[in-house]
Parts: C-alpha cells; sequence; structure tokens
C-alpha cells in the first residue's frame, strides 16, 4: 500500500503546524517554517455525501469529511466508511483521489480506526 505523506508547515519557532501553507504563523507571526509530515490519524468533525462529481475523480459518488488530525490541524478527505459519525476515530491514507490530463491530486482518504 501506499507510504505517501501530506506535509504540513511546522513554525520553528513554536511549533505550531499549518495546513496548508502560510506566510505567518497563525500563533506567534514567526515567518520560518519547516516541512513536516501530517499525522494521520484524527476524529471526524463533519461530513457531507457528493454525487454527480466531475469526470475526473476516480469514483462516481463520494462522501466528504473534516478531520481533526491528532496535533489540532484540521483537513479535508475522502470518507472510505459506510455510516460516518461525527467525533469518531479515523486513520488516513494518501490516496490519488483526482487526476486530469496534466497532473494528480493526492488526497488523504479516511477510514474508521
Ligand atoms: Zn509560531
Amino acid at each position: 500500500m501506499s507510504s505517501m505523506d501530506i506535509f504540513g508547515y511546522r513554525c520553528k519557532k513554536c511549533g505550531h503546524i499549518h495546513y496548508p501553507n502560510r506566510t505567518l504563523c497563525h500563533k506567534c507571526r514567526h515567518d520560518q517554517f519547516e516541512p513536516t509530515a501530517l499525522p494521520k490519524t484524527g476524529r471526524l468533525l463533519t461530513f457531507t455525501h457528493l454525487s454527480a462529481l466531475p469526470g475526473d475523480f476516480e469514483v462516481p459518488e463520494l462522501a466528504l469529511g473534516i478531520v481533526e488530525l491528532s496535533g489540532g490541524v484540521r483537513i479535508t478527505g475522502q470518507l472510505d466508511i459506510p455510516k460516518p459519525k461525527l467525533g469518531m476515530a479515523v486513520v488516513g491514507e494518501v490516496q490519488v483521489v483526482r487526476r486530469d490530463e496534466y497532473n494528480q491530486y493526492h488526497g488523504m482518504v479516511f477510514k474508521a480506526k
């Protein structure tokens, strides 16, 4: 299976992790960051089901959730969970979620932990 990571940006001063990138730290206004692999476990904050997706998605319909990862970073990802519940523990895996002529796009796909 895949061992890819999605990278966040850790403030070199206070350690707060930002995703996506920012120019100034949200907490301390420092401007130096280092890339850090985002944690893969977290808890489901909210979710929604989508259908009638554009043709470049890998699947015909999907559930999208917002997950708060360990450490507090929030990320949107696909859910591979038949009956998602708010607050449930989830674990993510980085996969290709969309592709077009030129690029493929990676994202996290979450399963129940
Ligand atoms: Zn900071």
